[in-house]
């Protein structure tokens, strides 16, 4: 279908336009960061279109729909961004590149326990404090952190949030530095050789703002997608 091709060309440019935007902004090089396309929402020819594109880093929120995406596209990286149960665990180790949304201690110890090659996970942050988010808060995130890093087979390379929603990007800009500022702090008692470089943050509101705290991975789902 030539009208979506186009459309999702489209859209594909002008996020990646402001991307590089963003980066020039703030001095950074737009190979820093990577575009994570979220697809949740996304019919089976979209998703088409993204790979054909030339996306090759795909999200989904749900690890029934990861796990039977990724078998269908087993070329894409697939990034996991909701919430995992750990009875579900077993399921995506292998078709998940990269757990965004390990949010506890003890979802990190089943992962851990039945990896069987480091499985690569960020750790899900509630920066903001929000009652209805998931994830660590940075207390307990630091209370956790020894024992999160000692874990084997897992390699925790970063930390992910969310802001909370708002019509003003700039609403999220504390809640990324604040992401960024304990990305820092952990760093310093992280064994050698574990470094946290990511940071999964922004979304199609706010991923300029994110970009210009320091996100490696935006997570843009909607805006990719309007008006097809
Ligand atoms: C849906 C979702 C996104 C993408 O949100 P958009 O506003 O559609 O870009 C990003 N991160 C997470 C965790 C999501 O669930």
């Amino acid at each position: 279908m030539a009208d979506l091709r186009t459309q999702l060309e489209g859209n594909l440019k002008h996020v990646k336009d402001r991307i590089a935007a963003a980066c020039q902004q703030v001095g950074r090089s737009a190979s820093e960061v990577t575009l994570v396309a979220v697809t949740k929402y996304a019919q089976l020819d979209w998703i088409q279109g993204l790979i054909d594109l030339g996306m090759a880093d795909l999200a989904e929120n749900r690890p029934q729909q990861l796990v039977e995406r990724q078998a269908r596209w087993p070329q894409v990286r697939w990034h996991l961004i909701g919430q995992l149960q750990r009875n579900k665990a077993k399921s995506v180790l292998g078709p998940a590149s990269l757990i965004h949304s390990v949010d506890s201690l003890r979802l990190a110890q089943r992962l851990s326990a039945l990896a069987e090659s480091p499985q690569r996970v960020l750790c899900e942050v509630n920066v903001s404090g929000e009652a209805s988010k998931a994830g660590f808060t940075p207390t307990e995130l630091q209370q956790a952190w020894d024992e999160l890093v000692a874990l084997p087979n897992i390699a925790i390379e970063g930390l992910m949030t969310m802001a909370p929603l708002s019509e003003n990007p700039e609403d999220a800009r504390p809640v990324f530095a604040g992401l960024r500022q304990l990305r820092d702090q952990l760093q310093l008692r992280c064994p050698q050789g574990v470094s946290l470089s990511h940071l999964s943050m922004g979304m199609s509101g706010d991923y300029e703002v994110a970009i210009q705290e320091g996100a490696t991975l935006v997570r843009v789902g909607s805006r990719l997608f309007e008006r097809l």
